[in-house]
């Protein structure tokens, strides 16, 4: 995986290969995907959600350009799979996610994999950020926005960074955004297609 869909599509930040390296994808699927997990796909999770294509997730936590003390907030943490890879790279990772069913499933797959030190999973809508924790270095988005929602904007530390799929529901861009003299300058790194980030979501929708 590491050689031929990362290194060999360009992907060279020796941080994040070993990363990847270090994380079994394949504790983060549902059983019957296991001999799937490592090919260059999205795999289900259920309640219609996905984990992200290997290729994807390394393209997103390179480009947070992450340090060992950072704090990093996750939104749509799903099997915890991209959290566990940007703990490996981070101080301290919050991930979190709208489905409680998901997120029990994320904080079981984090403790069984030994990832659960400096990764945590609170249930709730990541479009509201998570104040209790802010402000961030870097803000990782797993669900695709109209728009960033202004409440990551404003959890952003001054010079973090985030990376957040917009667009439209079928297609985006990956944004790689930096927070300078408080704005938000942002480049598209690749089209991608994300599930949707549900936005003031008050209730979960199965
Ligand atoms: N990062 C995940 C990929 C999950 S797919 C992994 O590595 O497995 C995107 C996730 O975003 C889904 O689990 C979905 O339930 C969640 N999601 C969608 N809208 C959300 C919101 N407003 N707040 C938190 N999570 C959300």
């Amino acid at each position: 995986m590491v050689e031929r869909q990362l290194r060999a599509r360009g992907l060279q930040d020796e941080r994040v290969l070993a990363a990847m390296l270090a994380i079994p994808r394949e504790q983060f699927v549902p059983e019957d995907e296991r001999a799937r997990a490592y090919t260059d796909e999205p795999l289900p999770i259920g309640f219609g959600q996905t984990i992200s294509q290997p290729y994807m997730t390394a393209l997103m936590a390179a480009a947070l350009e992450l340090t060992p003390s950072d704090n990093v907030l996750e939104v749509g943490a799903g099997s915890g799979y991209h959290a566990a890879v940007l703990g490996a790279l981070a101080g301290r990772v919050i991930g979190i996610e709208l489905i409680p069913e998901l997120a029990a499933m994320a904080r079981a797959n984090l403790a069984r994999t030994d990832r659960a030190g400096n990764v945590i999973v609170v249930e709730g809508d990541g479009s509201l950020g998570y104040p209790t924790a802010a402000p961030y270095d870097a803000i990782s988005v797993a669900a695709a926005a109209e728009d960033v929602p202004p409440a990551l904007a404003e959890q952003l530390k001054e010079g973090g960074r985030m990376v957040i799929p917009v667009g439209s529901p079928w297609e985006q861009d990956l944004l790689v955004i930096r927070k300078h003299g408080g704005r938000l300058l942002a480049r598209a790194a690749a089209c991608c297609r994300f599930v949707p980030l549900r936005e003031g979501a008050t209730h979960p929708v199965h």
